[in-house]
């Protein structure tokens, strides 16, 4: 399976996943605030089953309440944190932003039609920031202590995530994960969700220069500095997937392996989901 097919496949699955939690919370918020009735649905499901047993059905009443309100207010401090990270951020980058560089890097690579925005700063930077409008992130670092192969595979790895909205799209994962985190099966889904990312941003680079030599020297240099600095919001060039990408580098006719071993869990999950709604039709 090729990892665009992955990639595409992981992200459906992540929002199904999301979906049918949202939908069950739903049914169930109606049926207690309202009630409404429902045939299907886990928690009217798991209702009905408690019923009988009057503290069961209580306990059961204050957890499905406790997850509800714990799935919100992660929720809310996702979105708080994003909003508060990126303001930080994006007043620092304003505000150290050299000039010059940006104009001559944007001069050199205005046939990509990306935003790029070089900073001045003594460690190395690359990312891509902005859930709706993305921009490239560089410091004058990468541009003094880099060669010219480097930067441009390191300018055309990030211009990927540019293109294709991968800062709103992880965004989007991580807040689900954040969410729901209280269903295994997501954590994983969401970290091979971001190697496919990387991967195939890594795949767009080579693609590019027809030849892996400017990326692999590249990601060589990065893991000998030692001045890497965190950046906590955006996709950066450099993060956990860093031995995924070096394997595929090195092994461009195979593609690289990571277990891909939950399908089965994943599938049994969804019917799992099913069969309970199901079951208590009618
Ligand atoms: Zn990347």
């Amino acid at each position: 399976m090729n990892v665009q097919l992955k990639s595409n496949l992981i992200f459906l699955s992540i929002l199904l996943l999301c979906t049918l939690v949202l939908l069950n919370m739903g049914l169930y918020i109606t049926h207690t605030l309202y009630g409404l009735q429902y045939t299907w649905g886990i928690f009217n499901c798991l209702l009905k089953i408690t019923i009988e047993f009057s503290q069961l059905h209580f306990l059961f009443h204050i957890g499905s309440f406790i997850l509800i309100i714990y799935t919100f207010l992660r929720v809310c401090i996702r979105i708080f944190k994003q909003i508060t990270l990126t303001l930080k951020w994006n007043r620092y980058f304003n505000e150290n932003e050299h000039s010059l560089s940006s104009k001559h890097i944007k001069a050199k690579y205005s046939h990509s039609n990306s935003e790029i925005c070089v900073i001045e700063h003594p460690g190395f930077i690359a990312l891509t920031i902005g859930i709706f409008k993305p921009r490239i992130i560089l410091s004058t670092f990468v541009l003094t202590q880099f060669d010219e192969q480097e930067i441009e595979a390191i300018i055309l790895h990030e211009q990927y995530h540019f293109k294709n909205y991968d800062p709103l799209k992880v965004f989007l994962v991580t807040l689900i994960l954040d969410a729901i985190n209280y269903i295994p099966i997501i954590k994983i889904l969401v970290h091979h969700y971001k190697i496919c990312k990387e991967l195939m941003a890594d795949q767009y680079a080579i693609s590019k220069m027809n030849s892996s030599f400017g990326l692999s020297k590249a990601l060589l240099k990065i893991n000998r500095i030692k001045k890497n600095i965190p950046v906590s919001i955006g996709i950066g060039f450099t993060n956990s997937t860093m031995n995924f990408r070096i394997k595929q580098i090195l092994e461009p006719e195979n593609l690289v392996y990571f277990p891909f071993d939950y399908i089965k869990p994943l599938i049994k999950s969804f019917i799992i989901f099913a069969l309970m709604s199901l079951v208590f039709i009618g």
